[in-house]
């Protein structure tokens, strides 16, 4: 199945910048795809237009087989940034119950999710903690479960470990992979610009030139542990 499809996918911003010139590329289910390119060259343009949160100025594209402006109503899809966002006046299983609440689910059940992916990340002792009490690692990963509690089919993370130590960056991209390979339907979009960090993770890398942002190659990463 074909997840995301992008045809000479272009968007020029109102001051007149080309942050992506005619990109083509067919994103299957279960892939783990890694955008790596240097810093402007437009990888989170291509995410926030595959998200609904910038409309494309020329080509197309195209997310679970709808226009991305649809997409971004969609349960199934969920987002991870760098800056982890979370409310910082809720506690981390408030947060991480968040998505399912505005999803109408029952608030037992959304606690009983909630406990599940946050024990998946390793954050069972500190469900009723406040964002500002965890550190760095422990808000990304409070991160990641509030973005796994929906089970999104695709999730998107941009420069999600950016800004965490090299330690916790390695254990926490173990974590993911391992988060990954339970759920074969489970399709990651993944922005770095660490080229190091796409082979160790990802199925296939998408390189990007730099500015204006055109996949100059996509590579097939052969599985080290099939
Ligand atoms: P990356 O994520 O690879 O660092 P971006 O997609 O953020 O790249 O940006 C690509 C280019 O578009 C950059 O030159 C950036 O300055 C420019 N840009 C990003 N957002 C806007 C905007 N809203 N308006 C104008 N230019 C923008
Ligand atoms: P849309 O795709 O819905 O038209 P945009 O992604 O183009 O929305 O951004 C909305 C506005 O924010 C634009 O008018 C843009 O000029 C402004 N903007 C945001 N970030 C930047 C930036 N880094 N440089 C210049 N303008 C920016």
């Amino acid at each position: 199945k074909e997840w995301v499809r992008m045809e000479r996918l272009s968007k020029v911003y109102p001051n007149g910048t080309t942050a992506v010139k005619e990109v083509d590329l067919s994103i299957r289910e279960g892939e783990f795809l890694c955008f790596v390119g240097p810093s402007g060259c437009g990888k989170s343009t291509i995410f926030k237009m595959i998200t609904g949160l910038s409309n494309p100025t020329g080509g197309k594209l195209t997310v679970m087989g709808t226009t991305a402006n649809e997409a971004r109503k969609r349960s199934d899809t969920a987002f991870v940034f760098q800056d982890h966002t979370l409310l910082p006046w809720s506690s981390v299983i408030d947060n991480v119950m968040l998505p399912l609440a505005l999803r109408g689910v029952s608030r037992k059940e959304r606690q009983q999710e909630a406990e599940r992916v946050l024990a998946m990340v390793g954050l069972q002792d500190h469900m009723r903690s406040m964002p500002r009490e965890l550190s760095g690692g422990m808000k990304m990963r409070a991160s990641i479960a509030r973005a796994l509690v929906a089970k999104p089919k695709l999730l998107l993370m941009d420069e999600p470990f950016g800004a965490l130590d090299e330690i916790t960056r390695q254990t926490l991209q173990l974590e993911l992979l391992s988060l990954w390979r339970q759920d074969p339907e489970m399709t990651i979009l993944f922005v770095t610009h660490n080229v190091f960090e796409a082979v160790f993770l990802s199925t296939r890398i998408a390189v990007m030139t730099p500015r204006p942002g055109k996949i100059d190659d996509v590579i097939d990463v052969p599985v080290p542990f099939p």
